[in-house]
């Protein structure tokens, strides 16, 4: 039986959701934002205008996302995510948008559109740290790896409704498993930093007491932010205990979990295997991933 057509998803971080505000940073959020996107989209691109994924940045009604909008088409964001999906065979046109959404912090997946709003990107850019973090995360990665994080897991939404892949459990979570596995595809070492960008978004429903999330939040769709942190360094874990060994070691990821981790990595690895791979040109596949994406851009200059 088909997938649902429509599946419209909110994926912002809890706290947006229940008007509990991440903290705000002032500063260089374009710098970082750019800097990151510009190696992203500087890496050399070959036969970029893959079949099946068409792109389309909307101008923003809300005159404060301009600055945005200009800097993603600069920094053609959506050509090099263009390319890095370019391997999936889609059954029909698929088109990535950058799209004001009348104040509400979104992105989602609704056929035939895949649609990531201003507001929710401004939310990452409120969300970039003033430097690099204790757990060794800078601004580049944790710009980078919300961003792809939550592209990867539309996508995930996408792939599965026009693939008729079949999901026992949560679609939220197999959406966030899917991009997981996805982020973990690049070489180790973006592979480590898209992963610890993306669970940078969660990092204070983990490590701060403050930030509790009320009943409502275990009765989402999604799982709860501190669920999503465990979750994502638990597929991490798995898929590279030594890669990602200081995970454990300080205690980011408890033993107790990280026991189980081999074994849910390979659950989504097998899924992934029967299920989507064969739609997949893997020659693409290979091209895209052996590429370097990410920029090796030290914290300091962006502060200067
Ligand atoms: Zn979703």
């Amino acid at each position: 039986m088909a997938a649902p057509v429509n599946r419209r998803c909110r994926v912002a971080r809890f706290g947006a959701d229940v008007g509990m505000p991440l903290p705000r940073r002032q500063g260089s959020w374009v710098r970082a934002l750019g800097v990151a996107l510009v190696a992203f989209a500087m890496a050399p691109i070959a036969n970029a205008a893959s079949p099946g994924i068409r792109i389309e940045y909307v101008p923003p009604s809300n005159p404060a996302h301009t600055a945005l909008y200009e800097l993603l088409q600069q920094r053609r964001a959506l050509e090099a995510l263009q390319e890095i999906f370019s391997p999936f065979r889609l059954p029909i046109d698929l088109t990535l948008k950058t799209v004001g959404c009348d104040g509400v912090s979104n992105a989602y997946y609704q056929r035939p559109e895949l649609r990531i709003c201003y507001e929710y990107l401004d939310e990452i850019r409120q969300s970039i740290p003033k430097e690099t973090t204790e757990a060794g995360i800078t601004q580049t990665d944790a710009v980078f790896g919300q961003f792809f994080y939550v592209v990867a897991h539309e996508m995930g939404h996408a792939v599965f409704d026009l693939f008729d892949v079949p999901l026992f459990g949560r679609p939220e979570d197999a959406a966030d498993q899917f991009a997981a596995y996805m982020m973990l595809q690049f070489g180790k070492g973006e592979a480590r930093r898209l992963i610890a960008g993306a669970a940078y978004s969660y990092r204070n429903f983990v490590h701060d007491p403050k930030f509790v999330v009320p009943l409502e939040a275990f009765s989402d769709a999604h799982g709860a932010p501190a669920q999503r942190f465990y979750n994502l360094l638990c597929i991490a874990y798995g898929a590279d205990a030594k890669l990602f060994a200081d995970v454990v070691d300080k205690g980011y990821l408890p033993q107790k979990r990280a026991a189980t981790c081999r074994g849910e990595y390979r659950e989504v690895a097998f899924a992934f295997k029967q299920l989507i791979a064969p739609h997949l040109d893997q020659d693409r596949m290979k091209q895209v991933f052996d590429k370097a994406w990410l920029p090796d851009v030290g914290v300091p200059s962006l502060h200067k």
